[in-house]
């Protein structure tokens, strides 16, 4: 499935060719704490097929506990995850950070990984209080109702 994405400024852009019935979750504490958020959802590239648009990421080298060494690659203007990828010549297969993607809304998580790690309130989250927008929030650290 051919789509496009971006980081939240625009410096970067690009183009790739996904696998869509390889959208994953990840719940591993790397994740969580590289997307500043509860879990991380991804989607493999075709090998070789993510081409920038735009930007020059910059890259933070992550050592894996299996020793493997993956670049992880965000927006140098707006802190934007865009990718992973192992590092090589360009001809494997990166994992895009799906809240990048334009058609995000047509690419649905069919597995999870380390579930183990996972934070134990996600369960509830169907049924947890939900707003269709954001309550305003004020200086002093309140909200209006
Ligand atoms: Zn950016
Ligand atoms: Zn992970």
């Amino acid at each position: 499935m051919q789509v496009d994405g971006r980081c939240h400024c625009g410096h970067i852009r690009y183009e790739a060719e996904i696998e869509p019935d390889r959208v994953i979750i990840c719940h591993c504490t790397d994740c969580q704490t590289l997307s500043g958020s509860a879990f991380r959802v991804v989607v493999q590239t075709r090998p070789g097929q993510f081409r920038l648009q735009s930007g020059t990421p910059k890259t933070y080298s992550k050592v894996a506990d299996s020793g493997a060494v993956r670049e992880q690659g965000f927006c140098p203007e707006c802190g934007t995850p865009i990718f992973s990828r192992p590092v090589g010549d360009g001809s494997e297969a990166v994992g895009l950070r799906v809240g990048t993607i334009t058609q995000r809304n047509e690419l649905v998580p069919r597995d999870q990984y380390w579930c183990r790690s996972s934070q134990t309130w996600l369960v509830e989250l169907p049924d947890m209080h939900r707003r269709e927008k954001q309550p305003v929030f004020r200086a002093d650290g309140g909200f209006e109702t």
